[in-house]
């Protein structure tokens, strides 16, 4: 428990550390309650000058022993507190410090530092997690060669692991216990620090590099999930050649390992050379995940194999520069699952997820910059914002400076800062370097939070064949920043003539480069000239820049993009513009009591794409899928009904199942792919499509349409289609749903990752009898309150996916979220501080959920001993920005 006054780490305020830590050499005697671990530190002076005192960083660790240079240390030359040592008098020249501490794996139940999942000794040091293990300088800057000795019992920990290549290993003689010694030959931050212990089943395989050189590939897993595994390790294998090819970078220690834990924080950590996953991000068979966890799991072993380069070898300077890691990272994976199954559909897929979480928490009290000038917290950066909105930064420089001169910057980036800790600057300046471009304003994109807003007025001059767009960008004022300055947008977009093609784009008659169009004044207008007839704007295309675009459009010209725009993203666009207006206007309706309006329009585009057989169907089954609760609510803004925003969607969607009830049917047939189960991109969005359909038809309440997803369910040989089948009985409350639902635990009870799926639906069942069942089920035997996974599933889901019931109008769902909160508080602050974000848009509420919403973030505020995670939240959450 942290309960010192909060003190905010400033960006401002860094300083190169007064001490290097050149080498690590670490003994460590796995126990359950008493793990010894003996450090051998080689510390030096960084720079000449007056001598420091030596604070090392610590955290509820023992000090048993200290030695410098061999001598033990007398009590009165240091004070060790079990979050810090100190020492005030310390030679001005290398010496070596010896430190034995004792810490309690299984009394760890934050996660961080050494813990026990299950049985499965495992770390996890990012951010501040190594302090846990040993005092240490546990800062990213602060980059070390480890060697790692393990030593336990065999019975208990037959399998041990640690960073880098295996040195030795073998018997303890004279005891039932055995040993392993690693090294990691490249120097690394404290935080990508690893070791695993425990009884594990192996999977290998081996990987030939480009320059020829064989890795060896393993994946452990728990006894008996052996064959979950495949996927994983094709995903790693595709991702390792794939980094080869489009970034030129190749693997570098002799074996790379994944470890898959059921206790776990975060998705998963990128360990140097020993990567620890969350596992469901690893297991997967047909009968036991759905497409959506193939996908996952491609993605996040991707992600973490791509951090080798951007976060491994080239690491951050401080915490503040989590962006350059992770938006790169989250960039590089976009850009693999893009290549390994469909650009469009991953790029509609990704902005999808970029406004329901990102868009909604910018606009929010806990909006921030990509890179935070200030923290009281480290752990609750881990954000929508730094990862996702980071990515779109990433990408924007790729679109300004198209892709060959980004590879360029990219491969400088690589040659320039290898083995560094590096900055944002350092990184933005390789582009500088490679392109002669000043990025000085681009910056901005880093330092100020809030999206902007475009506004752009067009205008066709028919005598002069001109085609003008006047175009404006706002960037709404955000906590602690009132005042915008002007980005760097930039703009790609296209001119749809008559026949559905692009007209020539000239602008100061010029060909415009790429067809990006580069905002950086807070208004400019843009003439293009030689345009014979008016033509259709496509703006943003691809989402060339994570904005608010707001253009004057007509509907008809928006059915216009939805048949025939060139680009892909545009297309699935337009029809999304038109199904926002429309929300938006019913959600209105319901609230002054008056009738639904419907769009003959927006009908006459999703029935031509329905029936395009040109298209994706991953494709359709997205352009089928109105904007998100979460999405219509930001773009509604204030005073919002969740209740009205939830009926006016689910009133489209029966509209839709209504109007295009036979189309929807003979997609739904025809989308049926006989044979065995396959993952791969085609076969899945053929099962979305299908699944798609399946659920708009479900939505008119017609009994065909229940009976034919109660048959899917109990037919279906795989999860995608039984999942599907059982989202959508969900959604009725019939008997059949009541069936499905106990027949699923009976068949998957012993199955926890199945489970959860089984948790999360139910507390995503949009009616006001769930916060019973959802408190019902924290005492089912599925549910443990021990392991992030389940409280996910459970509390997670429902206070973050299921918006009318967490925000009831009699705020019992915020009561006993917060009630849920304060109880795990003291246990994991960590996953404690990720729920309490469920409030983040309480300003934007009607005035009574506002007031209730409030009343229980005051009352959270208000109790004593909070912990850091937790208290920093909620009060960002409550301040007046
Ligand atoms: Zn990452």
């Amino acid at each position: 428990m942290r309960t010192e006054e909060p003190r905010p780490v400033r960006l401002r305020d860094y300083r190169p550390p007064d001490w290097l830590i050149e080498t690590v050499d670490l003994d460590v005697s796995l126990h359950p309650t008493a793990t010894t671990v003996r450090a051998k530190l080689k510390i030096k002076p960084n720079s000449a000058g007056t001598p420091a005192p030596l604070v090392l960083d610590g955290e509820e660790i023992k000090l048993r022993s200290l030695a410098l240079d061999g001598e033990p240390l007398p009590t009165e030359n240091f004070v060790a507190t079990p979050d810090r040592l100190t020492i005030a008098q310390v030679p001005n020249r290398p010496f070596q410090l010896d430190i034995e501490t004792v810490v309690d794996p299984t009394g760890n139940t934050q996660l961080m530092g050494l813990y026990r999942a299950g049985a499965v000794y495992c770390t996890q040091c990012e951010a501040e997690g190594f302090r846990r293990i040993t005092y240490f300088l546990d800062r990213p800057d602060v980059m070390a060669v480890y060697t790692t000795r393990i030593e336990a019992d065999k019975n208990e920990a037959a399998v041990l692991l640690a960073n880098g290549n295996l040195l030795a290993h073998g018997d303890v003689p004279g005891t039932s216990r055995h040993f392993a010694v690693w090294h990691d030959p490249f120097p690394k931050p404290s935080y990508l620090f690893a070791l695993v212990g425990g009884n594990l089943a192996c999977v290998e395989d081996a990987f030939t590099t480009m320059s020829g050189r064989k890795v060896k590939l393993a994946i452990y897993v728990e006894p008996g999930k052996d064959e979950r595994c495949r996927y994983a390790m094709d995903s790693l294998e595709r991702a390792m050649r794939w980094d080869e090819i489009a970034f030129g970078r190749e693997y570098d220690l002799d074996i790379f390992m994944i470890v898959a834990v059921s206790a776990f924080n975060m998705g998963a950590m990128e360990n140097k050379g020993l990567n620890v996953f969350n596992d469901r991000y690893v297991l997967a068979s047909p009968l036991s995940a759905t497409d959506n966890d193939y996908a996952s799991i491609e993605a996040v072993i991707a992600h973490e194999y791509f951090h080798n380069w951007t976060g491994d070898r080239i690491t951050c300077r401080d915490w503040f520069q989590l962006c350059l890691k992770e938006g790169l990272t989250v960039f590089r994976d976009q850009e693999f699952t893009a290549d390994q199954r469909s650009r469009a559909v991953e790029r509609i897929s990704d902005v999808r997820g970029l406004r329901s979480h990102q868009f909604v928490e910018d606009a929010g009290p806990l909006a921030h910059p990509v890179r935070p000038e200030l923290y009281h917290e480290i752990n609750n950066f881990y954000t929508s914002t730094v990862y996702d909105k980071g990515a779109e930064v990433v990408r924007m420089i790729g679109v300004l400076l198209g892709p060959v001169l980004f590879r360029k910057g990219m491969d400088l980036y690589f040659a320039r800062h290898d083995g560094q800790a590096a900055t944002v600057e350092q990184f933005v300046q390789c582009f500088a370097d490679v392109s002669g471009r000043d990025m000085t304003q681009f910056m901005r994109w880093y330092s100020q939070a809030g999206t902007p807003e475009i506004k752009a007025a067009p205008h066709y001059d028919s005598r002069a064949r001109t085609y003008r767009l006047d175009i404006t960008q706002t960037i709404p004022p955000t906590p602690g920043q009132p005042n915008k300055e002007p980005m760097v947008i930039p703009l790609a977009l296209g001119l749809v003539g008559n026949n559905g093609r692009d007209l020539p784009l000239v602008l100061d008659g010029q060909p415009l480069a790429r067809g990006v169009l580069e905002l950086t004044r807070p208004s400019q207008s843009f003439v293009f000239t030689g345009l014979a007839e008016r033509p259709v704007p496509s703006l943003n295309r691809g989402f060339s820049a994570p904005v608010k675009l707001a253009l004057p459009i007509e509907p008809g010209d928006l059915r216009f993009l939805a048949a025939y725009d060139p680009d892909p993203f545009n297309r699935w666009q337009a029809v999304q513009t038109l199904a926002m207006t429309l929300l938006k206007a019913n959600v209105a309706a319901l609230r002054a009591a008056a009738p639904l309006r419907e769009d003959d329009g927006l009908m006459a585009a999703l029935g031509a794409i329905l029936k395009d057989a040109k298209l994706e169907p991953a494709f359709i089954a997205l352009v089928l899928a109105p904007p998100s609760e979460a999405d219509i609510a930001r773009e509604i803004g204030r005073d919002v009904d969740p209740d009205a925003v939830f009926k006016a969607r689910r009133a489209l969607r029966a509209a839709i199942g209504t109007r295009h009830a036979g189309a929807l049917a003979d997609t739904h047939a025809r989308m049926i792919t006989p044979g065995p189960y396959r993952p791969d991109a085609h076969s899945a969005g053929r099962r979305a499509l299908k699944n798609a359909c399946l659920d708009l038809l479900a939505m008119t309440e017609a009994s065909d349409a229940i009976a034919r997803a109660n048959g899917q369910y109990r037919s279906a040989d795989n999860m995608t289609d039984r999942m599907a089948a059982l989202d959508t009985l969900s959604l009725h409350d019939r008997r059949e749903r009541t069936a499905a639902l106990d027949d699923f635990y009976a068949r998957y009870a012993d199955d926890p990752l199945i489970i959860d799926k089984w948790l999360a639906l139910q507390a995503a069942i949009p009616e006001p009898a769930t916060l019973d069942r959802v408190r019902a089920l924290t005492s089912h035997p599925a549910f443990s309150a021990a392991n992030p996974n389940r409280i996910r599933a459970l509390i997670g889901s429902f206070a973050q996916v299921n918006h009318t019931q967490f925000n009831r109008s009699d705020g019992a769902g915020y009561d006993f979220v917060a009630d849920f909160v304060l109880a795990l508080d003291p246990k994991n602050p960590q996953v404690a501080a990720r729920l309490m974000g469920a409030f983040r848009s309480w300003r934007a509420l009607e005035a009574k959920r506002r007031g209730r919403a409030e009343a229980t973030l005051r009352r959270v505020a208000a109790t004593p001993a909070l912990s850091r995670d937790v208290h920093d939240i909620v009060a960002r959450t409550l301040a007046e920005s």
